[in-house]
Parts: C-alpha cells; sequence; structure tokens
C-alpha cells in the first residue's frame, strides 16, 4: 500500500494556531485586558426568522408518513435548483435547472471539482488566497503557477499573456484582501481563458455583499463566461449558513473541453460520489430566496457592511492604506511604518487589545498586509477603532 505522497508537499498552516497562541499567552499575562477579535472569518448574526420557520415545517413533515424523505437528488431538490435560477434571473442571469448543483457549501464542491480535470493541467492561483485552492490542488499532485496580488494592482491580479494556465482560480470578492473585480477586468479573464482554452474556477461566495450595481456578482454577467466558466456560490457568509451547510455550483452546459461536457462529468461525479444536502436544510435555503429571506438576510449583511464602513472611515483618516471595506467583509490594509504582517498583529494586540489575521498566512505578497473582518458585533466594532485611533504608529 502507498499512501498518496503528495500529501506530504502540503504545509502545515500555523496561521489560526499561532494566533490563538499569542492570544493565550497575552491574556495569561494579563487576565484583566478585554481582548476584542476582528479576525474572524466566520459569521456572528443568527438564522433569519424565514430560515428557521422553513426548516421546523420540514422537520415536521419528515416526521410524518407523508411527507417523509428518504435519499434525494444527488444534484439538489427541483425547489431549490430552480429558487437559484430564479436568483440568478433577476440579475440578468439565464441558465437552465440542470446548470445548477446544490452543495453543502462552496470548499467541498472547490475541492471535489478537480477530479474532472486532468492531473497534467496548469493552475493559476492569485497570491494572497483562500488557502483550499493550494492545498486541494497540491493534494492532487497539480503544477500551480501564482499571480501576484498586491499593491500596484490593488489586488485585483489581471492576465500575462506571457503565462499558460489551463485552471484559473478567481475570487470575487476576495477573502482575503475584499478587492471587488469589474465588468472590464473580469471581460480581460474571460477572454485570456477562451483563448487559451482554460477554465475560469470563480468563487463568488461574497457576492450578496456586493451594493454597487456596476459591479458584476456573478462571471456570467460577462459575455463568453458560459463557455469557460464554474461558478461557486454559498449561503454560509449569505445567510448565516456556515454551520447549517449549504450552496450551489453552476456548471454551464455551453462548457465543452474535448468534445465533451464538463456539466455532464460533474453530474456523473456528484452522483457517484455525494448523496445530497439533507431536505430540511434545502428547505431552509430555499427560504432565503423568498421574498421575506431576502428581506431579513439583507439586513444581516448591512449590518456586517455598516461594521466594515466603521472600519474603512477609521483607517482612511488615519492615512492606512486600505482596500476592501465595501462591497465586502473584510478590509486589507498595509501595516503602517513597514511592520511586518506579525509585528503588526503583536503591536495591535499589545497597544489596542485588538486582534485580527496576520496577511502572511494568505501568501507571500499578503506580507506587510494584514486582514480585519467586519463579522463582529457593533459595539465592538466602535470600541476597538476607538482603541486604533488613539494609539501612534
Ligand atoms: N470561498 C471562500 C473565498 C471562502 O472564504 C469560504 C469560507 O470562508 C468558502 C469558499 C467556503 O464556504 P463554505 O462555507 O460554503 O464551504
Amino acid at each position: 500500500m502507498q499512501i498518496n505522497r503528495n500529501y506530504l508537499d502540503l504545509q502545515d498552516s500555523y496561521l489560526f494556531s499561532t494566533i490563538a497562541r499569542k492570544v493565550s499567552e497575552y491574556k495569561s499575562k494579563y487576565p484583566e485586558k478585554d481582548i476584542i477579535r476582528l479576525g474572524i472569518g466566520d459569521v456572528t448574526l443568527p438564522l433569519c426568522e424565514a430560515v428557521v420557520k422553513a426548516m421546523e415545517a420540514a422537520v415536521l413533515e419528515m416526521g410524518t408518513q407523508h411527507g417523509f424523505r428518504g435519499y434525494g437528488p444527488e444534484q439538489g431538490y427541483d425547489f431549490l435548483r430552480s429558487a437559484v435560477r430564479d436568483y440568478y434571473k433577476n440579475r440578468g442571469v439565464t441558465l437552465q435547472d440542470n446548470e445548477v448543483f446544490i452543495s453543502d457549501g462552496a470548499k467541498s464542491d472547490l475541492g471535489n471539482i478537480l477530479d474532472i480535470f486532468g492531473l497534467d493541467n496548469t493552475v493559476l492561483i492569485p497570491d494572497p488566497v483562500y488557502p483550499v485552492y493550494v492545498d486541494t490542488n497540491i493534494m492532487a499532485g497539480r503544477q500551480i503557477i501564482y499571480m501576484n496580488a498586491n499593491e500596484e494592482n490593488s489586488f485585483l491580479p489581471m492576465p500575462d499573456e506571457t503565462v499558460k494556465a489551463d485552471i484559473i482560480y478567481l475570487c470575487s470578492p476576495n477573502n482575503p484582501t475584499g478587492a471587488v473585480y469589474n465588468k472590464t477586468q473580469l471581460k480581460a479573464w474571460v477572454d485570456y481563458a477562451l483563448s487559451r482554452n482554460a477554465v475560469i474556477l470563480f468563487d463568488a461566495a461574497y457576492e450578496a455583499f456586493i451594493q454597487d450595481e456596476e459591479l458584476p456578482k456573478s462571471i456570467y454577467e460577462i459575455d463568453g463566461a458560459k463557455q469557460c466558466a464554474i461558478e461557486f456560490c454559498s449561503l454560509s457568509k449569505t445567510a448565516g449558513f456556515t454551520g447549517t451547510r449549504c450552496g450551489y455550483t453552476i456548471v454551464p452546459v455551453e462548457l465543452i473541453y474535448e468534445n465533451t461536457s464538463l456539466n455532464k462529468l460533474w453530474l456523473r461525479r456528484q452522483t457517484t460520489k455525494f448523496n445530497g444536502v439533507p431536505y430540511i436544510i434545502q428547505r431552509g435555503a430555499e427560504a432565503v430566496f423568498s421574498e421575506d429571506g431576502q428581506k431579513q438576510i439583507k439586513e444581516n449583511i448591512q449590518y456586517y457592511l455598516e461594521n466594515a464602513k466603521i472600519i474603512s472611515e477609521t483607517l482612511s483618516n488615519m492615512g492606512i492604506w486600505f482596500v476592501g471595506g465595501k462591497n465586502s467583509p473584510y478590509i486589507w490594509l498595509k501595516c503602517p511604518n513597514n511592520m511586518t504582517s506579525w509585528e503588526f498583529f503583536d503591536y495591535l494586540l499589545e497597544n489596542a487589545n485588538v486582534v485580527g489575521t496576520p496577511g502572511e498566512g494568505f501568501g507571500k505578497n499578503g506580507e506587510g498586509f494584514f486582514r480585519l473582518t467586519s463579522f463582529g458585533k457593533r459595539e465592538d466594532i466602535i470600541t476597538a477603532m476607538n482603541r486604533i485611533s488613539n494609539i501612534k504608529f
């Protein structure tokens, strides 16, 4: 028996364990200090009423002979697939029902999609990045090329004609940077992918945070994208489903490579290795797309965006360079006085008792940058910003 040796090439991530250790050391030294965490990437507001009601009704239904359901369709129940399709339609994107695949979240599908691609493909990944794209490709043994996201390109790397890539990862609004591609920029990526017969894996997990009407929420708002892009989306940040687990992946029927439909390959993969998302959860997810659900989740998103605005205004007043904070729950700032990410982490912990995430943990271009998130409580955000405004850099 041989193990998959590619796993030995994975780098251990010390980011969140080092943060936890540093915070606990500081707390044991200064137990009286009130530490505010602005590093969390998890939502904090509860599920909205429409979702809870729908799931309650589904639980009761499952307890009746008539309403009981066993195995469901692997690709999701029709009621949820058409709710997702209608959601896209309201944004001017027409999808067929069989192009929508319901999942237990974007992370699984982002990893699993690699099953349908050959191992010899070259993968293009931005740096800094959500680590899942990197690690899932290392596990499979694929060659990765990194593209630099940095201050010069406002953390929105554009295609380099000299680079040959087959699988391209784009995430907009971005984690960790909060940067968002506009339509012209995404069009350049679509043209690049089409010209190279490449596929774009577009992570739209934060699309619901986009408020600016001009910015694309879906890559399919760009001409030609249905011939070269798969889109991953999630209800995790949109509707507080991080613990409830539901997302969806769009695989257009027009995606044809080597005379083969990617939609058919993905359907085959899912029906073989996945048994679907629980009925109760799918009923909750359906409620997200109802009129009440949309109204209620938007209130929560506005709450986070208002937090992001408070953080952004504080940084602007202090003359600190940052991206994100608008159309995104993340704020990505340049550490003042040329501090490294970890120096700034320590400085903020000691002088403001505020915890964020060192950018270096997301890739080499993250060094010297720092991520703050807006998923906390309003009063904590205000207190943290008052403290930061009062420290000297
Ligand atoms: N994509 C990005 C960019 C994320 O930041 C996250 C979660 O933090 C995910 C995907 C995973 O989402 P899910 O909870 O749906 O698996």
